[in-house]
């Protein structure tokens, strides 16, 4: 995947508040141009293969559980710098913390059910892409 991309999910709180179409909004409004998306299901064995690098954390089951208690809409998004315009779109990872205006302060209900995920590398979200999508997905 191109540097000049990252991968999103909007997750299954924001999903199941009503969430998806205000959130995209934003996202489109700050300039990203989806260049894929889709709305799925995980089972519980995917969502701890796409969080294994939390695996030895205390709250990996619990977020595991969370991640496939409902839908969820990945994207992979087009933008310069998107890796790190779109981290800051999104603010910080406890709602609580996230600065005015950021889709977690706005959407999220708590630190684990924050409503958005964002890739903090390129290389990752190549990784994270290609997990949801096929290369002629992202063509
Ligand atoms: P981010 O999503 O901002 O990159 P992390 O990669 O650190 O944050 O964590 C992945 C996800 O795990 C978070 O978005 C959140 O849903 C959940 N999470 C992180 N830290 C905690 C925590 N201390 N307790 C519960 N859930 C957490
Ligand atoms: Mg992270």
């Amino acid at each position: 995947m191109p540097t000049n991309r990252t991968f999103t999910m909007i997750k299954p709180d924001a999903v199941a508040d009503g969430f998806t179409g205000p959130i995209i909004q934003q996202i489109e409004a700050a300039g990203f141009k989806i260049i894929a998306l889709k709305k799925v299901q995980l089972s519980s064995e995917e969502a701890g293969k796409f969080y294994a690098v939390h695996a030895e954390r205390p709250f990996f089951q619990s977020l595991c559980d969370y991640m496939c208690s409902g839908a969820i809409i990945p994207l992979v998004l087009e933008k310069e710098n998107a890796v790190e315009d779109f981290r800051q779109l999104i603010g910080a990872t406890n709602p609580a913390q996230a600065a005015e205006g950021t889709i977690r302060k706005q959407f999220a209900r708590s630190l684990e059910s924050n409503a958005i995920h964002g890739s903090d590398s390129d290389e990752n979200a190549a990784i994270e892409g290609a997990f949801f999508f096929t290369e002629k997905e992202l063509a």
